[in-house]
């Protein structure tokens, strides 16, 4: 896992403890967890190569270390359709930014795929002092915030330990089909539990992990955003 190691290496050299998104997902891309296509471009004119060859509609997101939540400071656009479209939105996400934090160092705009919308869970890690690294799943938006309804477990886990994890939700009824929602890859979201559970096991440095959201579709899953926090 020669790319997460040097990733870690150049933040902690660099000093810092937030992971770029570019460089959450490259980590989880080397641990098997699929993230959506992506690029980083440094002119308005990149992005709209980048943007052509990643395919439309395209998102396009600031890459800044001192931009910790990016669409608070404007720094997300999304449904991006062609060349035109994605330069302006890269000049307003570069305004915006500017707006919200004159200091904020730009890396670059991140150009990616736009995952098409469906249910969306959430996988976390949280490096606890007493348990070590535990991992938790639960779906998006109100399951999370408003009822609560997550399930944790230390890590590392087994595929069992996984399944049960997703399986003893109170939501899991809506993963396995319910009316309007058409059933999740529930062997697509338990891969993603035990590679995530190997990722930070392998890197005790990382302290926190949050892929928010996933989008869970009929076959597979896409990693919409992803954050890792070093000790
Ligand atoms: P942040 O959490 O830092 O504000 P996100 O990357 O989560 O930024 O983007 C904000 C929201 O925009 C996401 O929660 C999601 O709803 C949407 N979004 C971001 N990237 C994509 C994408 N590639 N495809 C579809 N929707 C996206
Ligand atoms: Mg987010």
């Amino acid at each position: 896992m020669d790319q997460t190691a040097r990733i870690i290496g150049h933040a902690e050299k660099e000093g810092r403890k937030v992971l770029l998104e570019p460089e959450a997902k490259a980590i989880c891309l080397e641990y098997g967890i699929p993230v959506t296509k992506f690029k980083v471009a440094s002119t308005s004119e990149e992005a709209a190569k980048d943007a052509g060859q990643i395919g439309y509609p395209v998102v396009l997101k600031i890459v800044s270390p001192d931009i910790i939540h990016k669409s608070d400071a404007g720094g997300v656009v999304v449904n991006l359709n062609n060349g035109s479209e994605v330069r302006e939105a890269y000049q307003k996400i570069l305004d915006n930014v500017k707006r919200y934090n004159s200091k904020a160092k730009i890396v670059g705009v991140l150009v990616q795929e736009m995952a098409p919308q469906s249910t969306e869970v959430i996988v976390g890690a949280i490096k606890d002092p007493q348990f070590g690294q535990t991992i938790m799943f639960g779906l998006g938006g109100i399951f999370v915030e408003v009822l609560k309804d997550v399930n944790f477990r230390i890590a590392p886990l087994s595929s069992e330990d996984a399944k049960e994890m997703i399986t003893e939700l109170k939501a899991y009824p809506l993963l396995k089909g319910f009316r309007n929602t058409p059933p999740a890859d529930i062997d697509a979201l338990t891969h993603i539990l035990c590679s995530t559970s190997k990722l930070v096991m392998d890197n005790p440095k990382i302290k926190e992990l949050d892929l928010n959201p996933i989008m869970a579709y009929q076959k597979g899953a896409k990693t919409v955003d992803a954050r890792i926090i070093l000790e």
